[in-house]
């Protein structure tokens, strides 16, 4: 009997969002997976949020995307923000279950595979230095160093920078949202010569309105990056 064999007869394999058994480490059951809203599919090339109709094999965007400039080339996400999705992105942020990282990087992977490109470069969209004080950790940060190993691709936990405290986006109109991010992102001085004619892969645990990637992204192409997509675990659909 091998080691994991022997482990999961003292712990048997717990689903991660219940208590309900299953086969293999870092799953689901099947009640959670059936509340769990993955994104499949066709989707806007932008942001990833789920269209209707079948893959077609070009690029199709959403609404918000022909409307808003995206200065990010794709965007994909796992999840709507919703159901069980929203728990275990709340659980990541805010409960110290930090071992869902090694799962939702593996979803997060999966998504992201039409977008990575070879040298690519994957960072975290960081958070406010007071805010990771009392967090103790960065979400992004967990989720974007599981993803650049899976990917075989380098990682820059520190390579973006706030230079204020934002606050919360959550209260504020897209409008709003985008006005409280503009400049809040900068290129941490030290790793700024890292973009330089590199794609950038920008990963963050929730994607709302995209201020934030798109503060990020600016960041990125005024430091020479050549190209950026964005990834989050969980996207914000307005009717989702
Ligand atoms: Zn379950
Ligand atoms: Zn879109």
């Amino acid at each position: 009997m091998g080691l994991q064999a022997a482990l999961h007869l003292i712990y048997p394999p717990q689903c991660l969002t219940c208590d309900a058994r299953v086969t293999t480490d870092f799953g689901l059951c099947g009640a959670c997976w059936r509340e769990t809203p993955f994104i499949t599919g066709l989707v806007c090339d932008h942001c990833g949020v789920p269209l209707p109709g079948e893959e077609t094999g070009k690029p199709e965007h959403c609404d918000d995307c022909l409307t808003i400039a995206r200065p990010w080339s794709q965007g994909r996400a796992a999840m709507l923000y919703k159901d069980n999705a929203r728990r275990i992105v709340l659980a990541l942020k805010h409960g110290d279950r930090l071992d869902l990282a090694r799962p939702a990087s593996q979803w997060l992977h999966r998504v992201a595979e039409p977008m990575i490109k070879p040298g690519m470069i994957v960072a975290p969209i960081p958070l406010h230095w007071l805010r990771l004080i009392k967090r103790r950790y960065n979400q992004a940060a967990l989720l974007s160093t599981a993803v650049a190993k899976l990917a075989s691709l380098d990682h820059c936990p520190d390579l973006l920078i706030r230079r204020r405290h934002t606050g919360s986006q959550e209260g504020r109109s897209r409008d709003g949202r985008f006005a409280n991010m503009a400049e809040a992102l900068a290129l941490h001085p030290r790793r700024a010569n890292r973009v330089e004619g590199r794609h950038v892969l920008l990963i963050d645990d929730v994607m709302t309105s995209g201020a934030t990637f798109a503060a990020a992204a600016e960041a990125c192409i005024a430091g020479g990056a050549i190209g950026i997509s964005v990834l989050a675990l969980a996207r914000v659909a307005k009717d989702a």
